[in-house]
């Protein structure tokens, strides 16, 4: 069960004009780290605030989850990396999948304070998630990187990677979109770059937001193509291995995408 599956609970992401009050969780972020309580890693509510300025996020069932870009403080409050949900389950899944998204947000307004046609300051639309330059009119959206995480087969065994700086654990062949190509060629060019492989038979399997890497991802898996030697780029990985099923060694938290298609495939599913 990926991050995003939280039923029976629901996150509603539709954009309201509205600023917390009383019961309202507020998210303040340093960087990549999140204001949680030191012992239990919960968000702090409004309340316990100095009357921050705020933005509306989502709400999570009766939850309502707001941004503040202002600098807060509480007692026994401390930052800390929004990367540690994934080494284990230090809050439950719907907070984690909560801080990922806020966090994905909070990149967005920081990093669209001004026009990038004009130069001059934007202001926050009132109707849609969308920033506004009052002078010359341009539109701001929040930006979505599309990526996408590959499973390649062969047979009973599936390349398993180690990226070369970031991420300890196993993983896929990944890799962004790029303008002008269809997900199905990018699947064929990032396998060709990273493994030096050709691949066939390319399927969609399913799709995640990421917001920690402010990405959608969506998984493909597909066979390789004649000659199966791998050939690693050693700039983006530190390896590549043809992995039989039941060799696979999981991710610490099932939070992924990249970690529901191994074991996938690790339980013979694909
Ligand atoms: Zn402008």
């Amino acid at each position: 069960m990926m991050i995003q599956d939280i039923a029976p609970l629901h996150l509603d992401n539709q954009y309201k004009d509205k600023k917390a009050d009383k019961g309202s969780f507020i998210l303040s972020f340093r960087n990549d780290e999140i204001l949680c309580h030191s012992n239990t890693n919960s968000f702090p509510h409004y309340e316990e605030l100095n009357d921050p300025d705020t933005i509306y996020l989502f709400s999570i069932n009766n939850d309502e989850y707001y941004l503040t870009l202002d600098p807060v403080e509480i007692s026994d409050g401390e930052y800390v990396s929004v990367r540690t949900f994934l080494s284990g389950e230090v809050i439950s899944k719907e907070k984690a999948y909560a801080a990922f998204t806020a966090y994905h947000l909070d990149k967005w307004y920081k990093d669209n304070r001004y026009c990038g046609r004009c130069g001059k300051g934007l202001v926050h639309d009132h109707k849609e998630r969308a920033l506004r330059c009052p002078d010359c009119g341009n539109t701001i959206y929040p930006r979505i990187n599309p990526a996408v995480i590959i499973g390649v087969i062969n047979k009973d065994k599936i390349i398993l990677t180690r990226y070369a700086h970031g991420y300890r654990h196993n993983a896929l062949i990944a890799g962004f979109t790029e303008i002008g190509e269809t997900l199905e060629e990018c699947v064929k060019r990032e396998v060709k770059e990273e493994v030096g492989l050709n691949v066939k038979n390319i399927r969609y399997y399913k799709s995640q937001p990421w917001g920690i890497a402010q990405d959608i991802l969506m998984g493909f898996y597909c066979e390789v193509d004649g000659d199966d030697t791998i050939r690693v780029d050693e700039n983006e990985l530190k390896s590549a291995i043809w992995t039989k099923r039941e060799d696979i060694e999981l991710q610490p938290v099932e939070y992924s995408l990249t970690n529901e298609m191994m074991k996938m495939f690790k339980e013979g599913r694909q």
